[in-house]
Formats: structure tokens, C-alpha cells, sequence
């Protein structure tokens, strides 16, 4: 009899299932591919370091997450870096995030913008609006928002920002108009206004996937590889059976919950809740192609390219070969056919599920499912489990949290 099975061994899984044993409990995680590590994976492809899930970078704000990292992979085993992203608007390529750097631009265009910025809904004293388009006219001016946000969000989510919501939003930097004036005025910006990865870690040697490795190590023994989760049913005795065949007291989901709905008997209770889980799917295209500059990304609003950021592989990851990149695009827009600057294609990876997409309505959705579960002893936790923009560092923050504060021990 286990105390708790683990649904889905990538980096939530594997930290659950690390903390759950350390504590003394029956564990045992169920990761449907052959390999465990999900969008913290990385292949060696020729000699060039690809993290299959896209550009993963490692910071936090949570010291928990820091101490638990560092103690399974010293720190002297990664660079510390500077983060250096780019945005190429028209023909001009300048610093991320565009409205602190529009100064960068001709002065004919840094002139058509900050006159659109300062019009601006939230300049003008307006309500904040409800949905992502609008919120970004509000916030940023018609000008960024039709020839950098709107087709980069476009391109990335794969559905219109008309149709997203706005309660995620605290990943991006949020600077008002007189900040922005300031910044062109002044031309330099306030990096201290970046949400995230200013600066990063990148492991030395190889990629994301150290990490993960570095985690898993003790762990292999409780996962089992290969087993994709199809049934989940509530036994009469109280006790949850996976797949005809793992009886257990408690489930943690950490997968997409749309994937489950059958497996879950399809809850007709549930049925408009699950129908407003979606997530998008990415593809990690593998490209040679010679650069010298220090770019780390680069993100690429026009629409008629299909990808929407690229990555120069060798100015991060210091063991990989020279003159690798990557492009990043949504799978509904990727035809195989796409030229990327004259550079030779040498693979393309499609992941199973990328970003949870934030469309209207989806934050009440997922209450409703955890809601529902609780009291049954099936919870969420990560990225899919919480159906929320988490990076890896946020998703292993729950999961020790999840533990610590023993989350499953609670009054109804
Ligand atoms: C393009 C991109 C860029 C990112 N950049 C960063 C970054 O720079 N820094 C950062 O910290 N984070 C980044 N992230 C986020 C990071 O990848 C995630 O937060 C983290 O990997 C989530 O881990 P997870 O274990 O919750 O989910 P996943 O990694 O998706 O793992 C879920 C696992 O469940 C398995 N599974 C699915 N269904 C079933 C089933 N029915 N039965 C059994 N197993 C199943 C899957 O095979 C997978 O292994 C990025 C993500 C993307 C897509």
C-alpha cells in the first residue's frame, strides 16, 4: 500500500517524490516516457547543448529553492550570468524590454512612440481592463502593443490576447509612463523593474537538465518510467486506485488535468472547468549558423516569421559547440518549411505541452477542479498541477512547500 502516488515525473514529480521519501512516506511516481525530466530535459545533438523544452534559465526569489538546489549541484557548478535579451522591432534590434529601451530606436520612431505611450489608457486615467489585448493598449500605448505585443503574443500563445486574461501578468515588467519617459530621456533603463532572471545560472557543463539529473539521482528507484496514468479511481474503501493496479491513500497530480479527464471518468460536474484547461505546444527548432555577438534571445514580434524568439546556444551554455541556435515556435504555426536567417536545420523537437494558457475564465476553472479534489486526497501541484505560468524554480517552491507544510493534512 503506497501513502502517495506521484502523477508525472518531471521536475514538480521528482521534487515531491524526493521530499515525500526524505520524510518517510510510501512514494511512488508515474512518468509516462521512457525518460523522466519533462521540459527540463536537454539533448546533445552534434555536440550542441538543447534544452528540448525551450530556453530554460535558472534564478529564484526563494531562498528555499536555492538551498535545496545547490545542495543536491554546488553553485561552483554554474555561471552566474547577465542576462542579455534582445527585441527585433523593424529592421532595429534593441534591448528587452522595448518600452525602457525605445530610446534605442531612430529618433523618428522613438518620437511615434512615446507619443502613443503617453496617450495611453492608464496615462489618461482609465480603468484597468479585464482582458490581456486591451490591458496592453491600456498600459503600453497602441504602437507597442500592435507592432511588438499583440503578434508576439499571438505568435507565442497561439490564441488572440483578446481572449486571455490578465491575472498573470505579474511576469512581465510593469513601468508607467513617466518611468518610461525617464528612461528615454535619460537613455538607460532600470533593470532592478526586470520580474525575473536579470542575471541567470546556466550549469558549466551541459544543460537545464543538470539540474534535474542532479535531483533524480536518489530518486530513480520510486519512479516508474514508461507508465502513462489512464485510470484514477476512488475505491469504496477510501483509497485510490491508478491503472487497475497502484493502491494508494494520496494522488498528486502534476500533468495537464485536461489530459485526465477521462481517466478521471469524466466528472460531469467538472465538464465546463476541464474544457477551460488549455495549453499551447512548442517547437524547439536546432539550427547552425554563425553569430558574434553576446546575445543570450532574442524575441521576434513580426508576424510573417513563425517563430517567436531565437536563442544563441554557445553564449550560455559554455560547453556546447560553436555556432548553435534555436527558434522557438507554436506548433499551430509551424510548418517544417521556415528558412531561419540562412541557417542549416539540424532538429526540430515538439513538446507535449508548453505553456498552460491563461484565456478567460481558466483561474476559476482550476479552483473549482482543486476544489473538488481535495476532500477526495487528490491534489495539484507545479506548473500543470496549479495550471499557472510557473517556472521550474516556482513549481519546486510549491512542491517543498506542498510537503513541508503537509498540504494534504488539512480541516474541511
Ligand atoms: C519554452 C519554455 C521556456 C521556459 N523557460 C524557463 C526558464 O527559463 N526557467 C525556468 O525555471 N523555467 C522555465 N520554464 C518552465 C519549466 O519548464 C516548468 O516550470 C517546469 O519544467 C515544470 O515542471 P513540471 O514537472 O511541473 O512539468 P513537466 O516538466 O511538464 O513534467 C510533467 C511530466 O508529466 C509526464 N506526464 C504527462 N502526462 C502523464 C500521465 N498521464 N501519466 C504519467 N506521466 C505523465 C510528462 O511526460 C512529464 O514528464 C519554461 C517552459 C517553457 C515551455
Amino acid at each position: 500500500m503506497l501513502d502517495f502516488v506521484i502523477i508525472g515525473g518531471g521536475i514538480t514529480g521528482i521534487t515531491l517524490t524526493k521530499q515525500l521519501r526524505l520524510d518517510g512516506y510510501n512514494v511512488l511516481c508515474l512518468e509516462a516516457k521512457k525518460n523522466a525530466g519533462g521540459l527540463c530535459r536537454t539533448e546533445n545533438i552534434d555536440g550542441h547543448i538543447l534544452d528540448i523544452g525551450g530556453g530554460h534559465f535558472f534564478h529564484t526569489k526563494y531562498k528555499e529553492v536555492f538551498d535545496f538546489v545547490f545542495n543536491y549541484i554546488p553553485e561552483s557548478e554554474f555561471n552566474f550570468i547577465p542576462r542579455v535579451s534582445k527585441i527585433r522591432i523593424g529592421e532595429n534590434t534593441i534591448d528587452y524590454p522595448l518600452e525602457s529601451n525605445l530610446w534605442q530606436l531612430p529618433m523618428d520612431k522613438q518620437i511615434l512612440y512615446l507619443i502613443s505611450v503617453i496617450r495611453n489608457g492608464e496615462a489618461l486615467g482609465m480603468p484597468e481592463p479585464k482582458n490581456y489585448e486591451e490591458w496592453i493598449r491600456w498600459k503600453l500605448g497602441n504602437l507597442i502593443c500592435d507592432n511588438y505585443m499583440l503578434p508576439y503574443n499571438t505568435k507565442l500563445w497561439g490564441v488572440k490576447p483578446s481572449e486571455m486574461d490578465i491575472d498573470w501578468l505579474y511576469k512581465i515588467p510593469r513601468v508607467n509612463v513617466t518611468e518610461i519617459l525617464k528612461y528615454s530621456l535619460e537613455k538607460k533603463q532600470d533593470k532592478s523593474k526586470f520580474p525575473a532572471h536579470i542575471s541567470f545560472y546556466y550549469p558549466k557543463k551541459g544543460g537545464f537538465q543538470r539540474i534535474f539529473d542532479a535531483l533524480f539521482q536518489d530518486e530513480k528507484n520510486y519512479v516508474k518510467l514508461d507508465t502513462k496514468v489512464e485510470k484514477i479511481e476512488k475505491e469504496k474503501d477510501g483509497y485510490w486506485l491508478i491503472n487497475n493496479e497502484f493502491k494508494t491513500k494520496y494522488v498528486i497530480n502534476t500533468t495537464p488535468w485536461n489530459d485526465l479527464f477521462e481517466a478521471l471518468g469524466k466528472p460531469k460536474k467538472l465538464e465546463n472547468d476541464f474544457a477551460k484547461i488549455k495549453y499551447n505546444r512548442i517547437v524547439v527548432s536546432l539550427y547552425e549558423k554563425e553569430y558574434s555577438h553576446n546575445w543570450h534571445w532574442r524575441y521576434v514580434p513580426d508576424i510573417k516569421r513563425n517563430y517567436h524568439r531565437e536563442f544563441y546556444i554557445s553564449n550560455f551554455a559554455k560547453s556546447s559547440k560553436a555556432n548553435g541556435m534555436y527558434v522557438e515556435t507554436n506548433l499551430k504555426r509551424f510548418d517544417g518549411t521556415e528558412e531561419v536567417l540562412d541557417a542549416v536545420n539540424l532538429y526540430n523537437y515538439t513538446t507535449d505541452a508548453a505553456y498552460p494558457i491563461p484565456i478567460i475564465g481558466h483561474s476559476e476553472a482550476i479552483k473549482n477542479i482543486l476544489e473538488y479534489y481535495k476532500p477526495f486526497g487528490l491534489f495539484g501541484v507545479g506548473r500543470w498541477g496549479q495550471h499557472e505560468y510557473q517556472n521550474a524554480d516556482v513549481s519546486m517552491f510549491n512542491a517543498l512547500m506542498f510537503v513541508e507544510e503537509k498540504k494534504w493534512n488539512y480541516q474541511v
